[in-house]
């Protein structure tokens, strides 16, 4: 198929694209993965990494994702597009989805809206060949339709980052290359995703006020799911919230700090303020603490400022509800509820 020959050929370039994108998120301390230490329930998809992910060089073309995606019968997927786009380019490059080879063109010549219109139209196509399996289809659009058959003929038609690797490896052995693709493509995308249920409250109506002065909350309470395997992930015993380093974190009513602590994993530097004999507000990842343990705080005094310490990929508040310390994840209460959002 002449476009997957297209496609083949290019892929040593987009190789090196993605690769020097990686090392300028590295040295810039931006995108690192989460691990999972003492935590405080988050995981690879929990959110954390979406504040901030979508730059505004791929958002001002999201007319143009949701124009192509809408024509090619795929309007569900414009976030994973757009996040196809934070890979590929940052949207810093005029062939923003690094798409002109598929149609037979040389590197770099399409246009933004040019290189959005066929790279919607190869993504739809490889999602197709993958049955609507997302992640296949990812890899596909980075390694070519072949990983598709490769997958059909070796793991059940099912994707996996260790397949990717054979089919690179494989690939690199056949045609004599240093370097075929990116097997890492899937999670590089997915980084990049919205999380299920970011939404935008105004104002809370519970006993708790609101912990931020403006309230974008990113993540729920309860077991997670992959927002697009459905795959199960750890409980997440929080509400997380948007916010910048600029941001105070607000204590939701009176009451005394009963920790206030330092570390650079799990939650991070956090504060947990007892309100009650059997109620708690525990804040979490700030970056700065600005009260100690024995502190009488009101409600709405700072307590430190908004950050990304501990097991975090981004700023965000973590934010909990418990009835005794020590408490396990499923035992806590969904802060959403005593909130009133
Ligand atoms: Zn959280």
């Amino acid at each position: 198929m002449k476009k997957t020959i297209g496609f083949v050929l290019f892929l040593p370039i987009l190789f090196v694209l993605a690769l020097s994108i990686v090392i300028v998120a590295a040295v810039s301390g931006g995108d690192n993965i989460t691990t999972e230490l003492e935590d405080t329930g988050e995981n690879l998809f929990s959110g954390e990494y979406r504040f901030n992910a979508i730059n505004k060089e791929v958002e001002r073309y999201r007319p143009y994702f949701e124009r192509y995606a809408k024509e090619n019968g795929i309007e569900d997927y414009v976030e994973i597009l757009m996040g196809m786009t934070m890979q590929e380019s940052g949207g810093r490059l005029a062939d923003v989805m690094q798409s002109s080879e598929s149609l037979g063109l040389p590197v770099n010549t399409l246009g933004p809206e040019a290189s959005i219109k066929q790279g919607v139209k190869y993504f739809s196509q490889v999602l197709d060949a993958a049955d609507g399996d997302v992640e296949l289809a990812l890899q596909a659009y980075n390694m070519g339709n072949g990983f598709i058959d490769y997958a059909k003929k070796h793991n059940n038609g099912k994707y996996s980052k260790e397949l990717a690797q054979q089919f690179s490896t494989h690939m690199k052995n056949r045609l004599g290359w240093r370097v075929y693709g990116d097997p890492n493509y899937v999670d590089n995308v997915m980084r990049y995703l919205e999380p299920v249920g970011g939404t935008d409250f105004a104002g809370g109506s519970g006993k708790w006020a609101l912990p931020l002065k403006n309230i974008r909350v990113t993540s729920g309470f309860g077991p997670r799911t992959h927002p697009i395997t459905g795959q199960k992930g750890k409980f997440h015993g929080g509400l997380d919230f948007a916010c910048t380093p600029a941001d105070d974190i607000l204590s939701v009513a009176d009451g005394k700090v009963v920790e206030a602590i330092h570390s650079n994993v799990g939650y991070g530097n956090y504060v947990t303020v007892q309100h009650g004999s059997n109620e708690f507000s525990r804040y979490a990842h700030l970056s700065r603490i600005g009260v100690t343990k024995g502190d009488n705080v009101s409600q709405g005094d700072s307590l430190g400022k908004c950050g990304t310490t501990g097991s975090s990929t981004g700023n965000h508040l973590h934010l909990e509800h418990l009835t005794k310390l020590g408490q396990r994840h499923q035992d806590k209460i969904d802060p959403k509820k005593t909130l009133g959002l």
